[in-house]
């Protein structure tokens, strides 16, 4: 019998096992048809002034709408896009699609400070990555300073004196530089400083139960603090509800960026969402963005 269950289980994650590889199978045949289907889109969310509410930036987020499987996340597929090194001609696209986007709305009349792109660590070890940046600018015609490039702690932390030379090039062409999932990682604070970085993203679970959760709210007023002596400006990421909002303006973050402001917006949607708040500054009130 013990036999006979230990057959049984080996077959259940045969097939478990099995559908996993066939779903990974499926997504990374999908992965490599997507770009020359048109599948990609890019979605974009706001960053807004902790004082003000006012926008000052949106981040890009990337979403595949799959044929099948319908809008598949970036959680799901960007791994993949790693692993098989797809990451490259989709990071490229990315970047080109964020500037000829941003170029739009510039001639729409619609006021967009700045956009900030996830980078992945493969695009970030690329050879090129500079002329990549360079070439979508210019040929969008955005000026650098419009754009924020995020990276994790592990991408900048992995060979760090490599990194500061390269975000050194990066920081030389104008582009902002911002660290993502700030605190998730493992940071040398000696080496946090030496690199030309703009801004800290707090990431979301040191946000969430502010301001009740004690440990929580520790982190974040450290964090907070560090910043402020290295002079980063800091995003808080996740950020929920109003109680978060006042904590985290209190305690002197600039910047915030969560679902109390917008979920991510596909392109479609924003000259709505920001033709109805200009060109009046915003106000805080009762949560929402209004003029
Ligand atoms: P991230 O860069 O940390 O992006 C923030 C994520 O948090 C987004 O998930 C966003 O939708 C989500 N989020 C924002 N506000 C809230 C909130 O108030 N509550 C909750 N629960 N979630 C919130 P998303 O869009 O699924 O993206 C996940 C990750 O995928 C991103 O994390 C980023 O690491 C990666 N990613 C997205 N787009 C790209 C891209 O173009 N290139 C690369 N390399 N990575 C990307
Ligand atoms: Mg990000
Ligand atoms: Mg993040
Ligand atoms: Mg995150």
């Amino acid at each position: 019998r013990a036999k006979e269950a230990g057959k049984n289980t080996y077959q259940f994650f045969a097939a478990e096992m099995n559908a996993q590889a066939i779903e990974r199978l499926q997504l990374e045949r999908g992965l490599r048809q997507a770009l020359e289907r048109g599948e990609f889109e890019l979605h974009f969310q706001p960053i807004v002034a902790a004082a003000t509410y006012r926008l000052e930036a949106l981040e890009v987020l990337l979403r595949w709408r799959h044929p099948e499987l319908g809008l598949v996340s970036p959680v799901r597929f960007i791994p993949l896009a790693e692993e098989t090194g797809l990451i490259r001609p989709i990071g490229d696209w990315v970047i080109r699609q964020a500037c000829r986007q941003l170029a739009e709305w510039d001639c729409l009349g619609l006021h967009v400070p700045r956009l900030a792109i996830n980078l992945s660590a493969r695009q970030f070890e690329q050879q090129g990555l500079i002329m990549q940046v360079a070439g979508a600018l210019a040929e969008a015609g955005i000026a650098a300073g419009r754009l924020e490039l995020e990276m994790t702690e592990s991408m900048v932390m992995q060979n760090p004196s490599e990194a500061v030379s390269l975000l050194g090039e990066l920081k030389a062409l104008g582009v902002r530089l911002s660290i993502d999932d700030f605190g998730t990682g493992y940071s040398s604070l000696s080496y946090l400083k030496r690199f030309p970085l703009d801004t800290l993203k707090i990431d979301r679970s040191f946000i969430e139960g502010l301001p009740g959760d004690g440990d929580n709210a520790a982190i974040a007023e450290a964090i907070l603090a560090m910043a402020r002596k290295l002079s980063f400006s800091v995003v808080a990421e996740g950020v929920e509800t109003e109680a978060q909002a006042a904590f985290l303006c209190a305690k002197g973050c600039q910047l915030l960026q969560g679902y109390l402001f917008s979920r991510p917006l596909p392109a479609a949607e924003l000259p709505a969402f920001l033709q109805q708040r200009s060109p009046q500054p915003l106000t805080r009130e009762r949560g929402a963005i209004v003029r």
